[in-house]
């Protein structure tokens, strides 16, 4: 059996990525999808053990000293943790794994693990992503302007990943990006344990 492939997805507010990371979760029903440790309270419709496990400072605290985390960041004065065993166990059983995070994480993990593959899901213009973080007509001009700046900011470092998933139609981008998962499966090192079965069989 082959090793499964840890998948990495960012995106700036406005890009979709979360309605093409639930419709990506409809489709790949073996995917595990990595839920981070995090040691802030609960905000109201959020459900535990869905995005986030939400755990102790204390525990939180023995999971470093374990090195039970992939990476970790303190944000706000809360930690936020990726949980390495339930992805380590995941390949192993040769499932794909598949994680959302902002620039700063997703740099932090190709760090530690070079052969993840990294997705990055941009708007088709800065025209397109204006108009949608202008659309819902909740927030302040000045806070638009804020999100389109940290947008910006994000979209700049997009040139750090492996693959970027332009979402202008929906259906388009989550087809895109499902591609962009299997055809990792033809590389080379992923059918390597393939090629020395059949070899030891013949
Ligand atoms: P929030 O509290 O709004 O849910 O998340 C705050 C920030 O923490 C977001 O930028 C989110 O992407 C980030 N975050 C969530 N989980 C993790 C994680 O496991 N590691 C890191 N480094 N950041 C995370």
């Amino acid at each position: 059996m082959n090793k499964g492939t840890v998948f990495i997805i960012s995106g700036p507010s406005g890009s979709g990525k979360d309605t093409i990371l639930k419709e990506v979760l409809k489709k790949r029903t073996d995917i595990y999808f990595s839920i981070s440790s995090i040691t802030r309270d609960m905000r109201e419709g959020e459900v535990e053990g869905e995005k986030y496990h939400f755990i102790s400072r204390k525990e939180f605290e023995e999971g470093l000293a374990n090195e039970a985390f992939l990476e970790y960041n303190k944000y706000l004065e809360n930690y936020y943790g990726t949980p390495k065993a339930p992805i380590e166990e995941n390949l192993a059983l040769g499932n794909d794994v598949l994680i959302e995070c902002d620039v700063n994480g997703a740099a932090k993990k190709k760090k530690k693990m070079p052969e993840v593959v990294s997705v990055f899901i941009m708007p088709p213009s800065f025209e397109v992503l204006k108009k949608r973080l202008s659309g819902r007509g909740t927030e302040s001009a000045e806070q638009i302007e804020g999100r389109l700046n940290a947008a910006l900011n994000e979209i700049a470092r997009a040139n750090e990943y492996d693959y970027i998933v332009v979402n202008d139609a929906l259906e388009t981008a989550v087809s895109d990006f499902l591609l962009v998962m299997k055809s990792q499966r033809f590389k080379l090192n992923n059918q390597k344990q393939l090629i020395n079965e059949v070899l030891k069989n013949a």
